[in-house]
């Protein structure tokens, strides 16, 4: 069986509802369908979801409304008219939009998100009757009754485990088509609770682990996961074939822009295959991300990079003989609340690589004033603006001179290398670089592994 969930672009009108329908009924192994809510139809358009929270804000503070819902519901409106499904629906969504915008504001996460699952839920809906108008037995699923219930912790909600036994009781033996929507689901005293954004992943991928699918296919609106992102090397063509769950990690870690990584744990821990794949070119393979697959030595998966990062130098003489400093540097970003990265270290001075936006220029000054008062380093300073660029890949353990052809390309390119890791899992290495230089780094790179002969 195959779980398939379509993202919002696959749903922005009726053109692409009629995708979504005619892969389905291709492949008759493909029987429960997670959807998203209505996407953007172009660049400047926006999506019912921020519509919804839009709309939402206004009702809580009792402000007017009435423009924003009737765009809501013209999104859905429109799809049911191309479709020429029955008018009915529409009057069904509008009860139900109207329902919610009525309901308790008590508490404002819990108001928001029965407004942001309203995108999902309407739109399960009416996909369900795409179906139907096409003579197949499809039916909308709720949430509350396949049992996805979640904690309270809303628009950040976690799974509750025990629903992965009702999921299955409820979704694994059917003949019927199941539509579910996505990003939602109940806690127990029945408030609907939201994942975070993009969620409509994260039900796909326990739906997939409930059921024990055979492949959780993921639709999206690129032909497969590229091995560098094309906004900096726009002439990549190819996309990855295969590549495992550990390298899918190591590249979105590294802004690779895939999936959350939350997104796709409960499909991992169960070991499902994951298909990336594009609803506008179905017979496109995509890329299948495992949990293990045939390695060539030599053979880079992909090379990731993401800005924003900065990081914090620390020498003093000795300090490879000093117990306990790394503890105490750590403990110092402990008590600030900011997570470490990487942290390459020489004998008499340590990095620590640092997310920028977690290290605001006044927690610098604090955590510098505190290492000067309770270390007594020779220096200690901030270094911004730099990128990490992530050279990916499982075969990476059996390779000798992988790190010369990087270094190589990147010496080549003019590239100073600020800083370099490499895990002793030797699945992926890892380079600083100074922002203005990461353009030039991942092309270099992307030209070194992908268009040379090893
Ligand atoms: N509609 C939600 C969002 O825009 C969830 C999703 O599409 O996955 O974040």
């Amino acid at each position: 069986m195959k779980v398939c969930k379509f993202g919002g672009s696959s749903l922005a009108n009726a053109e692409q509802v009629s995708k979504i329908v005619d892969i389905v009924l291709s492949d008759s192994q493909r029987r429960i369908v997670v959807v998203s809510a209505p996407g953007k139809r172009g660049d400047d358009d926006t999506k019912v979801t921020d519509m919804l929270i839009e709309c939402a804000n206004r009702a809580f503070v009792g402000r007017e409304y009435g423009d924003i819902l009737a765009a809501i519901i013209e999104r859905y409106a429109e799809i049911q008219r191309d479709l020429n499904l029955p008018a009915g629906i529409m009057a069904e969504i509008e009860k139900d939009l109207r329902f919610r915008l009525a309901g308790d504001k008590s508490h404002k996460g819990s108001f928001l998100d029965c407004m942001k699952a309203a995108g999902e839920d309407n739109s399960a809906k009416l996909v369900a009757q795409a179906f139907q108008s096409r003579g197949v037995n499809a039916v909308y699923v709720d949430p509350r009754e396949a049992g996805m219930f979640l904690n309270d912790d809303f628009g950040n909600a976690q799974l509750l485990d025990e629903s992965y036994l009702y999921l299955y009781r409820v979704l694994a033996h059917r003949d019927d088509i199941v539509i579910f929507p996505g990003f939602f689901g109940y806690t127990r005293d029945g408030k609907v609770a939201t994942f975070p954004r993009g969620g409509s992943d994260i039900t796909g991928s326990i739906l997939a682990a409930a059921v024990k699918a055979d492949v959780y296919e993921n639709f999206t609106d690129v032909d497969s996961v590229y091995p560098v992102d094309p906004r900096l090397v726009p002439e990549v063509k190819c996309g990855i074939a295969a590549m495992t769950y550990r390298e899918m990690r190591e590249l979105s870690y590294s802004g690779f822009g895939i999936f959350h990584d939350e997104a796709v744990i409960p499909a991992v821990k169960a070991g499902i295959p994951i298909n990336v794949r594009n609803t506008n070119r179905p017979d496109e393979p995509g890329t299948l991300i495992m949990q293990a697959r045939r390695v060539d030595p030599g053979a880079v998966v992909g090379i990731a990079c993401a800005d924003g990062f900065c990081s914090l130098y620390v020498d003093k003489y000795m300090m490879n003989r000093e117990i306990g400093f790394g503890r105490r540097l750590l403990e110092i970003l402990e008590d600030e609340g900011v997570s470490y990265e990487h942290m390459p270290s020489g004998i008499d001075n340590v990095s620590v690589v640092l997310r920028e936006k977690n290290f605001d220029h006044d927690c610098e000054a604090r955590v510098i004033k505190r290492i000067r008062a309770e270390m007594s380093p020779d220096d200690v300073m901030v270094q911004r603006g730099h990128a990490m660029v992530v050279v990916v890949g499982e075969g990476m353990h059996c390779t000798v001179g992988l790190a010369s052809k990087v270094t190589t390309a990147l010496a080549e390119a003019g590239v100073n290398i600020e800083m370099m890791n490499q895990g002793s899992s030797e699945i992926s290495m890892v380079f600083g670089v100074k922002s203005e230089q990461r353009t030039q780094a991942v092309q270099s790179l992307y030209h070194a592994f992908f268009t040379t002969q090893l």
